[in-house]
């Protein structure tokens, strides 16, 4: 039971981990964009394992190819050949833009992104690295330091890490003025890192920090100014690639940028630690980056459509399937809505809706689902969110 669960967790696990929900759900099984609890009772979806189940949960296609590659072969190392490594780098490969034709497989997102610090620093000779305040690249230790949320109490070794302004369009100090934030990052190359840098890392949209869709026209500024002081420009896809944003492939696309190092995880793989071939062929097949495209307009569209009727939610934001809503109890002072946050989210739950939640106040409600996620789901959740925000 739950309660088995939860005593031996606390006794095993340790107290670094978190839980969602006052009572802790129990989830048995998962079935595309439903998951059921030990009692049978069937929740919608909308966060995917914190983004990271793609094609849905136990999608047939993807659980036949984990299966049939099982029963041939579980290891041998990249020391003999084996063509499912290449095959699956020609795949990825061929989503790419520009020059980015090489690909080297890790185990997540966080050892993604400290090997691509690692790469920056050493092509560049260079130390400093910038990331953006409210940004996740991982946990591990090197990458902690990039990761800059206000729960993020790291000690950064001196001039390795800096944390530039992110160009917030909702709650940052120069609205969507792109050019301002990146004169943040001129400064900072020119104060803090005497002129020269190794490299500079940023999400299109931030996902743990709230779905934070940055200011348009910024990544290309940026991009010249760090290329300029011998930095090489990394894009974190862990969240925003594979198709979620629906109008790309790539979030970085949505930006117009080609940048030099490309890291992803989560949506790759489905669930598994690993990428596959057959999720691409799934997103392929099933059209998914069209759909993300036609439900999250139609999502963004309905909660744009409740914000007129409930003033709790202060902003509707994203795009395609990776969509925000950020509650606050006053629209014009943007007072975060914490407390209101809380109490709906475990409402939603009584709804039969399990949500993602983050941002710098823990008051941004966070939609990413699995991508065969539809207009019906799309209707419940707003139907539900319009249900427990009236009673609240
Ligand atoms: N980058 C981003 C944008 C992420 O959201 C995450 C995980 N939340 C990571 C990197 C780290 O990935 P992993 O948990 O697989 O190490």
């Amino acid at each position: 039971s739950a309660d088995q669960i939860l005593e031996k967790r606390k006794k095993f696990l340790g107290p670094s981990l978190f839980y969602y929900y006052q009572k802790p759900l129990n989830i048995v099984e998962g079935k595309m964009q439903y998951l059921y609890d030990e009692n049978g009772r069937r929740y919608l979806d909308a966060f995917a394992g914190i983004v990271t189940v793609s094609c849905g949960h136990c999608h047939p296609e993807v659980l036949n190819a984990i299966t049939e590659q099982n029963k041939l072969l579980q290891h041998a190392t990249t020391i003999y050949l084996h063509h499912a490594i290449s095959d699956f780098a020609e795949a990825l490969a061929s989503k790419m833009p520009g020059n980015l034709k090489v690909v080297y497989f890790v185990n997540s997102g966080s050892e993604a992104n400290e090997l691509a610090m690692l790469m920056a620093r050493l092509y560049s000779g260079n130390l400093g690295m910038i990331s953006l305040r409210n940004a996740y690249h991982g946990g591990s230790s090197s990458t902690i330091g990039l990761t800059a949320l206000n729960t993020w109490k790291y000690p950064i070794p001196e001039g390795e890490i800096h944390h530039v302004i992110n160009p917030d369009p909702f709650r940052g100090v120069f609205g969507s003025d792109a050019t301002r934030y990146a004169k943040d990052v001129q400064d900072h190359i020119e104060y803090g890192t005497s002129g020269k840098v190794a490299g500079f890392i940023a999400e299109t949209i931030q996902g743990v920090g709230g779905a934070v869709e940055l200011a348009p026209g910024y990544l290309k500024q940026v991009y010249d100014i760090v290329r300029k002081a011998g930095g090489v420009c990394i894009a974190d896809e862990v969240q925003t690639g594979f198709g979620r944003t629906g109008s790309h492939y790539w979030g970085f696309e949505t930006q117009g940028v080609i940048p030099d190092i490309v890291t992803m995880a989560k949506g790759i793989g489905n669930g598994l630690p690993l990428g596959g071939l057959a999720v691409l062929r799934v997103i392929d097949k099933e059209k998914r980056q069209a759909h993300c495209a036609d439900v999250g307009s139609h999502l963004i569209g309905r909660l744009r459509s409740l914000q007129d009727k409930h003033d709790i939610i202060g902003d509707v934001r994203g795009r395609g399937l990776m969509v925000g809503v950020e509650l606050v109890t006053d629209r014009k002072e943007k007072t975060p809505a914490k407390a209101e946050t809380a109490i709906l989210f475990e409402k939603m739950r009584e709804l039969g809706v399990l949500l993602g939640k983050g941002g710098l106040h823990g008051n941004v409600f966070r939609i990413k689902p699995p991508m065969c996620f539809t207009k019906d789901d799309a209707d419940y959740l707003v139907d539900a969110l319009d249900y427990a925000m009236s009673e609240l």
